[in-house]
């Protein structure tokens, strides 16, 4: 059966660093093309963490050496971002399915997510992001409107929000161009965060976590399936303890007690899956896949990694 599927990347799809990054492309393309190559529908989604380090941190050591280069804001720096490994992306997918005799148009779309101003995250913001500032570094970027917390004695290090994504802002764009038979890679990095204000979108101080915009996607161009390809084949109980239990299936009543109990670690298992599961619940017969990119295909068999589905 053809699937519309949104397929979001974990870091190792993309590896760390410019050169790392351009060879790691081209198995993750691999993977990719062999589902379209399957007739599904694919959108690709990916995470940013190492890039919009990699990108502030340019930045901030060029605030440090003069006092008039401003330090980009955090959605800049994701937007950036988007454009560097969509361009990595597009390229390698690109050549990828000619290879293979696909004649299928690839491209990136620049992504706005908007986030809700009460969400509670941008009372606390908690995600540290990029180098570390002396004290009074410091207060000269808080006094131009940035926030920065001492970290563990170690000096002050920018931080930003996580909040939840609301909306895709461009979520007809993404619907116009698979109906129109193309792939399209969007919400890199979770998308660019921004606050609603009128007509006006401004960029938000934050970082939207990428399975969760992937999931809200998913919900919004009405995917059948939300496939989160990351670095381990299944979700575990247990994990890295000598009882550990691999899951195959996962029911969302299963999937909610143990997220209670703990198993899944904070800000890596556990946001995967929370958004399987939001995604899941959201209608019947949508289904949440977690496995290990080499394994993308087989799992939509159904013969490895964790399901997660009504
Ligand atoms: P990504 O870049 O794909 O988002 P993360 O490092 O954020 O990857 O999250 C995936 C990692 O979560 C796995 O490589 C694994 O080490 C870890 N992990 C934590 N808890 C679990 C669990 N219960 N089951 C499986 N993996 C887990
Ligand atoms: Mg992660």
């Amino acid at each position: 059966m053809k699937k519309r599927i949104v397929l979001a990347l974990g870091g190792n799809a993309l590896g760390d660093g410019l050169a790392e990054q351009m060879q790691a492309v081209k198995t993750t393309v691999k993977a990719i093309a062999d589902l379209i190559a399957a007739g599904h529908q694919v959108v690709v989604t990916h995470g940013n963490g190492p890039q919009v380090g990699m990108i502030n941190q340019a930045f901030e050591a060029a605030a440090k050496a003069d006092s008039h280069t401003p330090m980009l804001p955090m959605s800049v720096c994701v937007a950036l971002s988007q454009g560097y490994i969509g361009y990595d992306l597009q390229n390698a997918l690109r050549e990828e399915l000619l290879e293979r005799g696909i004649n299928k148009p690839v491209a990136t779309l620049i992504t706005q997510v908007a986030v809700n101003p009460a969400d509670p995250a941008f009372l606390n913001p908690t995600k540290p992001i990029g180098s570390f500032f002396t004290k009074e570094e410091a207060e000269r970027l808080m006094r131009n409107g940035h926030t920065l917390r001492e970290d563990s004695g170690r000096g002050y290090r920018r931080v930003v929000a996580s909040p939840k994504p609301q909306d895709i802002i461009e979520k007809e764009t993404v619907r116009a161009m698979l109906e129109a038979d193309q792939v399209v890679i969007t919400v890199g990095g979770g998308g660019i965060p921004v606050l609603v204000e009128g007509n006006h979108l401004r960029g938000a101080s934050a970082v939207i976590d990428k399975d969760w915009a992937s999931a809200k996607l998913a919900e919004m161009i009405d995917a059948d399936m939300l496939i989160i390809l990351t670095a381990v084949e299944k979700v575990a109980l247990n994990y890295g303890k000598p009882d550990v239990q691999w899951l195959d299936r996962l029911s969302p009543a299963d999937a909610h007690r143990f997220i209670e109990e703990e198993h899944f670690a904070k800000g890596s298992m556990l946001p995967k899956v929370e958004a399987a599961l939001a995604f899941a619940e959201s209608k019947a017969g949508r289904q949440a896949l977690i496995t290990v990119l080499s394994k993308a295909r087989e799992g939509i068999a159904g013969k490895t990694g964790t399901i997660i589905c009504q």
